[in-house]
Parts: structure tokens; sequence; C-alpha cells
């Protein structure tokens, strides 16, 4: 949809685009700064793993905002948050090997299941969930052959995060299914519009440490994604494996962007304050204007920035065609595992927000926008 979107725009239409998953904001200066000064020196291969700084900056970072520790060799760091999981899940997965996957998810994790010669289990969440895994429906999903269970919060597409008391349910599920580890991807954990701290499953369950890989990365708190930096930490154990992966594909990830990395971790942390505070005003602009439409129920998102509206009737596809011929692209939830739901980005700045919503509702309602 955003190849099309950027298609209509080369050819002339005006098109709003609210398909992409990436923040529109500038990194942090400093951490710009960073870069500059490393591109200046000579930067040779730099391990496996990561930069030993980076390594450290990522679990000085868990303990000051979940107090949570780990050792440095807890930690890999790799292109993105992306490829930490990807090498997990290629370095312990094997054919007939099953990954629970709750529904709605990220597109790329099936993907990256079957690219590994395992099988995706979806496990749909009702919107009356609030798209969130129970645990009895992860108990009905678990087999002896379950590797990994996936969990992400805030949730991408949903923006649906879990509660303590959520977790602890889930925690009793997973104890009682000690060959499945539990991969938690954390990567929208700074944005986040309800009260209080996030909670992770490693903070709730301790001793699960060695069953869990929590995974970061500056790609979205930061505004870095094409930096590419991420890290996984969990196991000593898995992080070996993780890291022979890492080491036979591409070796690190840039030591410049690591660098870069670090400063951000390490710098004022307000911007992510700031950051979150005008998503919330752009998720309430937003919402203030779906919800006027007859023909879409929209829950509002307790973090990321995707709203995950669903349709009261026809399919996604043609929902998504038609909105695109109108002006405005989002993407089909089924690409989600979300059919009959439409993704919208809110990463975008708030008047072509609005108009994009206005054109949706119109289009949507039949009638002029
Ligand atoms: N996990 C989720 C849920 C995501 O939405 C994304 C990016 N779209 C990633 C991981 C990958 O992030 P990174 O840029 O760090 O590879």
């Amino acid at each position: 949809m955003a190849r099309r979107a950027a298609e209509y725009r080369a050819a002339g239409r005006r098109i709003i685009d609210l398909t992409l998953g990436e923040p529109d904001f500038a990194p942090p200066a400093h951490a710009v700064l960073a870069a500059q000064e490393a591109a200046a020196r000579p930067l040779g291969y730099a391990p496996a793993n990561g930069i030993p700084e980076l390594r450290q900056a990522a679990r000085h970072a868990l303990e000051r905002d979940r107090a949570l520790s780990y050792t440095d060799a807890e930690v890999a760091v790799g292109c993105g948050a992306k490829q930490v999981i990807f090498n997990a899940l290629f370095a312990t997965l094997g054919p007939g090997d099953e990954v629970i996957i709750p529904a709605p998810y990220w597109a790329s994790y099936p993907d990256m299941v079957r690219l590994c010669g395992a099988v995706p289990v979806i496990v749909p969440c009702s919107a009356e969930s609030g798209f969130r895994i129970t645990p009895d429906t992860l108990e009905a999903a678990m087999t002896e052959r379950t590797r990994w269970v996936l969990l992400n919060a805030p949730g991408n597409p949903s923006g649906a995060t879990y509660s303590h008391d959520s977790l602890t349910g889930l925690a009793e599920v997973l104890r009682r299914h000690p060959s499945a580890m539990i991969l938690s991807d954390e990567i929208y954990a700074h944005i986040r519009y309800g009260e209080g701290e996030y909670i992770s499953i490693a903070q709730v369950a301790p001793d699960l440490h060695e069953r869990i890989l929590l995974v970061d990365g500056v790609s979205k708190a930061y505004a870095m994604t094409g930096w590419r930096v991420g890290w996984g930490v969990g196991p000593a154990e898995l992080v070996r494996r993780i890291t022979a992966v890492q080491t036979q594909n591409c070796t690190q990830t840039a030591t410049v962007s690591q660098i870069a990395a670090v400063a951000a971790l390490e710098g004022p942390q307000e911007l992510l304050a700031q950051r979150c505070a005008t998503y919330r005003q752009r998720r309430d602009a937003a919402l203030a204007i779906l919800q006027q439409s007859r023909h879409l129920d929209t829950l509002e998102p307790d973090g990321a920035f995707y709203l995950l509206p669903r349709l009261a009737k026809g399919d996604d596809l043609t929902a998504a065609n038609s909105l695109l011929e109108a002006g405005c692209a989002t993407v089909p939830g089924s690409a989600f595992g979300a059919p009959g739901h439409l993704r919208l980005s809110f990463a975008t700045d708030i008047a072509s927000l609005e108009e994009g919503c206005r054109i949706i509702v119109a289009t949507l309602d039949g009638i002029p926008a």
C-alpha cells in the first residue's frame, strides 16, 4: 500500500499516507553528533554481539527504567530488533517446531518463523479481549512442540499493553510448559499513553529469567529506524547462539550506528515524554474523527502509534483499495492477522492525519469529504 501510495503520488495525485510504521521525528541531536565524531575516526570491525559500550548502555537502560539486571554476556546487539528476533528464532527452531503468535501480530513474525522451517501457530485475540492473549487461549495453543511464545506490547498493530495481573496469568501458564521460550518484543515500550511504568513479563516472572528474551532498540523510541540498531537481553547461552548466527550473516550492525545508539540511550531522555505527548494529541485527534463514523469501531490504543478500526461491513482489502482511490493510504488488517480491520499509523503530522481520517469517514459513510 505504501508503494502504491508512492506511485499515485509520483503520478501527481494527492495521497495522505497513513501506512508507515516509523516515527516522523528527527533522531536526538546528541546521537547525530556522536555519529559524526565517530565517522571521522577509523572504524574497523567490532564484536558480533555489539560494542561493549552499547551492551552496557542497553543493560543500564533496563536497570534504570525497569529495575532489571543483566550481565554483558546476556546482551546481543543486531541490525534492528528485527534481526535479533530473526537470529533468535533461526538459532533455536527446527522443522515442525511451533511458535505461538497472538493475532493481531507484527506482519514479520509468521514469515520469520516459516523461513526457519517452523510452524507459526496463530492465536486470534478478539477486540473484546482488547486484542490481548488470555491465559486460557495461551494454554489451549501450547503443545509439546511449542518452542517460543511471541509477546509484543505495546502491540503493532493493536497498541495493546498487558497489566501486571494479565502478565501474571500468562506466566502461570508458561511455568507449566518449561520447554517454551518467551520472546517479549518491547520496541514500543517508550510510546505509551497510560498511567504508570511499563511492565515487562521479565519483571513479573523473574523465575523465568532463563527463558525470556527481551527485545528492544532505538528505532521507535529515538526515531532511528534507518540506523538499524536493536538488542535482545536474555540467557547467556541463547545470546551466544544468537551471536553465532549474527557472526555468519552480517558480522555486526554498523559501528557508527551503535555509537549513536549509546548516545541516545545515555543522553537526556526528556524527548521521549515530549514525543509521547505529541503522539497522544495525534491519537486523540484521529479518534475524534474516526469515532464519528457509523462504519468503524475504533478502540483507543494504550501505546505505539497505530489505530486498528474494525469495519462494520465489507472486507478490509476492498476498503483499503477504495480509500486509496479516495486519497488516503491505509493497510488492510489481514496483513497483521486482523481481517475486517484497517491499520492507520498516526506517526504523521496532525493536519495530514486529520485530513486522512476525514477522507476515511467520508468514503466509508458514503458522504462527500
Ligand atoms: N517489532 C515490532 C513489533 C515492530 O513493529 C518493528 C518495526 N516495525 C520491529 C520489531 C523492528 O524494529 P527494528 O527497526 O528495530 O528492526
